[in-house]
């Protein structure tokens, strides 16, 4: 597989990497089973975090003993140096390395939170002593705002950043990337396929190929995916595919989203992502693979008492307080013409939910 330089890094970076958030969501085998195949398919780029609960791990398994020939991104939510050593720690026991190729700190949204990290003494301090002693390679920053990066690539002090970029996300083409570019920054696609919303996954990679020096990470953790995904390899987009791209950006407009589930846990138990993005997905797999389970799950949605911790989660900043009865109520609509509920039952549900509010 082609190979490119991650910008200043001199890292030599697979066309196409391997993000491994979603392996958190499947059990050990089949988790350690799909990096393994990666791998042998001939990626050798593997990006997780700290905070991506068992993937580390995880890879680790799956990798650990391929130090040399894979190249890991790890991140760290924390800005303080006790929290920080403590990650960066547990990051290297947890994928059996002896050292990280990239370290990065992880969705920096806001100007406080990069003030903390370029403070002097501050983190830094710390990653650039592990950089002596040979047990970090490179520092990168990620944010869900490219705005908020311009300042960050400003500082000089990151040699790689990771942003979302994908046909619906363009916002980094304007001044990010040249930037970058200009600055020999390594540049990492985050959501390359907008959490899986295109109807093409190949296609909407394959246009990011089209950017120079732009590498794709697309959340994987089945082997059809993979299979899928390097497809986009062989060919750039056709007309046709570009035009459906086209339409999938039309139809979902700019608030939908992206499976990251950085919202969960709800403190009442409810399922807010699977709910405000059920009517994309269900649009898109079928109507009749509802069932009720999925009933179960709406109707529990309409218990939610709007504290807004799910919402004060969310970096895309999605109004999920109102989205989450929003879209339950629209859900279970759906499931009584679907014959999964009856009209009567879904008014006694609406009531319920209403009295227990009061
Ligand atoms: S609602 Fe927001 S935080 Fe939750 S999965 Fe979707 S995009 Fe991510
Ligand atoms: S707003 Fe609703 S769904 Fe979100 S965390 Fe609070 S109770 Fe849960």
């Amino acid at each position: 597989m082609e190979r490119i330089r991650l910008g200043k890094t001199e890292l030599m970076v697979t066309r196409i990497g391997f993000g491994a958030l979603p392996i958190q969501s499947v059990d050990r085998d089949s988790a350690v089973k799909v990096a393994r195949y990666a791998y042998e398919q001939g990626i050798n780029f593997f990006d997780t975090a700290r905070g991506y609960t068992t993937s580390e791990g995880d890879l680790g398994r799956a990798l650990g003993e391929h130090e040399r020939d894979v190249i890991v991104a790890t991140k760290t939510r924390f800005k303080d140096m006790e929290q920080l050593e403590k990650d960066f720690n547990l990051s290297l026991e947890n994928l059996k390395r002896s050292y990280l190729d990239l370290f990065q700190f992880h969705i920096v949204n806001y100007e406080n939170e990069l003030e903390a990290i370029l403070k002097k003494d501050g983190p830094l301090k710390f990653l650039k002593k592990e950089q002596g002693r040979g047990r970090l390679r490179h520092i990168g920053i990620t944010s869900h705002r490219p705005a908020m990066m311009l300042k960050a690539l400003e500082s000089d002090a990151f040699e790689t950043v990771q942003i979302p970029f994908n046909y619906i996300e363009t916002e980094p083409l304007d001044k990010l990337i040249p930037l970058a570019r200009s600055r020999d920054i390594g540049i990492i696609a985050m959501k390359p396929v907008a959490g899986g919303v295109f109807s093409s996954s190949r296609a909407a990679i394959s246009w990011i190929l089209e950017h120079a020096g732009v590498v794709p990470i697309p959340g994987m953790c089945r082997i059809e995916e993979i299979d899928d995904n390097l497809q986009a390899l062989n060919s750039p987009p056709s007309p046709a595919e570009l035009a459906r791209l086209e339409n999938d950006k039309q139809e979902l407009g700019t608030i939908f989203c992206r499976r990251c589930d950085y919202c969960l846990p709800c403190p009442n138990d409810i399922e807010a992502s699977f709910i405000v993005r059920s009517g994309m997905m269900f649009k898109r797999v079928g109507w009749d693979r509802m069932n009720q389970n999925h009933v179960k799950a709406y109707t529990k949605g309409l218990s939610c008492d709007q504290c807004g911790t799910c919402e004060s989660r969310c970096p895309y900043e999605l109004p999920l307080t109102e989205m989450v009865v929003e879209e339950s109520k629209n859900m279970l609509q759906k499931a009584v013409e679907l014959g999964l509920l009856g009209e009567k039952e879904l008014q006694e549900k609406i009531e319920a939910a209403k009295n227990r509010e009061q």
